[in-house]
């Protein structure tokens, strides 16, 4: 009997053992499927609606290859994201760009590669912009970042559209940068952006966070004659992590905000804007499995069972940053009973190097083993670190039983590539 685990028709301890471990696994159907879903549900449903994958959550050559080619937009926040996508092709047009704090370079660049929007998160950021833009003749089309002062019901270190967030510009401040936006010539106002946070389980923030910027819309008709013709409300939709739940489809969150966006601008008597949304998470979380190998296996008598396995927070600092729960199985011993219930943990010097508590495995896991963590496509590669010099894992996407390898493992020496000796050797 087989009792190995499969995922997208390749055998995972196969790929362990042809790509070494930790490896982080991306099933391509998956991430597919889910841009497919996106495209179905919400763009072609929705006139002039637009959708931006969040880069952030995992961005390679290849994911943006793929992006590109299922017709999505792209959300950067960095000049080193943004450079990944244009040495990607990926259309300069169809790219956003977000964070707060950009360099003045950044800007320059990302006007002169005239990158779609640009999205403003403070007020002398529009300065910088319309300054960049002149200097080099063209006009930049941006969007302002409002903070919405919407508590959506998730982590603090993820939430970002509350009151006293330090992203977006503060909403009695709107006004004043409207009106200022407009009156630069270098500048075209296309309109607003809110970003909850991330996690998001419930579509209802996203609903008061349109009632608040519905209405900023019409006070902004009323006051300036701004007609808003964008809006962009951002990503954030949560997925479920644990065991094998599937997430909510794409139409639990947008049909009901579409449905209020509507409402509200038929009750303020503005045209209906286009719309845009920026799921990370939603599109590859689910499609990410990281494979371990298992090491030490320790009994504190009394007490928990520790296994280890050979990567950690390293790979994976979200439990460790934000109590992020996930789920695994042993990948050689699918179909057993899961008789012994263990703490996984990372060979990281930290104690807080826990990636998983109270899971429960067969009682014959043994140093060896393979194990799979599921659900780890997000933001685990993007914010994995060399903590104890440790190499950052290879990357392959597998596809209806092919695997391609997409980042190769980084070896001891690529650890050491910048570093320069101080004395002679
Ligand atoms: C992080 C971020 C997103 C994506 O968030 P997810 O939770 O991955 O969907 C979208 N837009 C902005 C501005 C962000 O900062």
């Amino acid at each position: 009997m087989k009792t190995n685990l499969c995922y997208d028709g390749c055998d995972l301890v196969g790929l362990a053992l042809k790509y070494g471990t930790p490896l982080y696994v991306f099933s391509k159907s998956m991430i597919e499927g889910r841009c497919s879903e996106i495209r179905e549900q919400f763009i072609k449903r929705y006139g002039g609606s637009h959708a931006y994958y969040a880069g952030k959550a995992f961005l390679t050559l290849a994911m943006c290859q793929i992006v590109e080619k299922e017709g999505l937009g792209l959300d950067v926040v960095s000049g080193g994201e943004l450079h990944l996508a244009l040495k990607a092709h990926f259309p300069p047009e169809r790219i956003i760009f977000h964070g707060n704090n950009k360099t003045r370079q950044e800007i320059e660049i990302a006007v002169d590669q005239d990158v779609g929007r640009i999205a403003v998160d403070w007020e002398g950021e529009i300065d910088i912009i319309d300054k960049a833009a002149g200097l080099k003749g063209k006009r930049a089309s941006i969007l302002l970042r409002v903070t919405p002062e919407v508590e959506a019901l998730t982590h603090k270190y993820i939430r970002t559209g509350h009151r006293g967030s330090k992203f977006g510009i503060p909403l009695e401040r709107i006004p004043y940068v409207v009106k200022k936006s407009l009156s630069l010539q270098n500048l075209n106002l296309m309109g607003f952006h809110f970003h909850l946070g991330s996690q998001i389980e419930d579509y209802r923030p996203y609903i008061e966070a349109v009632d608040v910027i519905t209405k900023v819309m019409s006070d902004l008709r009323d006051d300036f004659g701004f007609v808003t013709k964008e809006l962009d409300i951002g990503g954030g939709f949560g997925v479920e992590g644990f065991e094998k739940t599937t997430s909510k489809p794409i139409s639990y969150f947008v049909d009901p905000v579409m449905e209020r966006i509507k409402a509200r601008c038929s009750e303020f008597e503005l045209p209906m804007p286009s719309v845009a949304i920026e799921p990370g998470r939603w599109i590859v979380s689910e499609a990410g499995i990281t494979l371990y190998t298992i090491g030490s296996i320790k009994k504190i008598p009394g007490s928990v069972t520790y296994v280890s396995v050979d990567g950690g927070m390293s790979d994976n600092p979200r439990p460790a940053l934000y109590d992020a729960k996930y789920y695994a199985e042993v990948a050689n011993k699918m179909g057993r009973p899961k008789d012994k219930v263990i703490t996984v943990v990372g060979r990281c010097c930290e104690s807080g190097d826990i990636l998983i508590e109270d899971l429960a495995v067969p009682s014959d896991v043994q140093p060896g083993d393979i194990l799979a963590v599921f659900n780890t496509g997000a933001y685990n590669y993007s914010m994995a670190s060399n903590y104890n010099m440790l190499p950052k894992p290879a990357v392959v996407f597998v596809d209806k039983g092919k695997d391609i390898l997409v980042v190769e493992r980084e070896t001891y020496d690529d650890l050491l590539a910048k570093q320069k000796f101080i004395f002679n050797v």
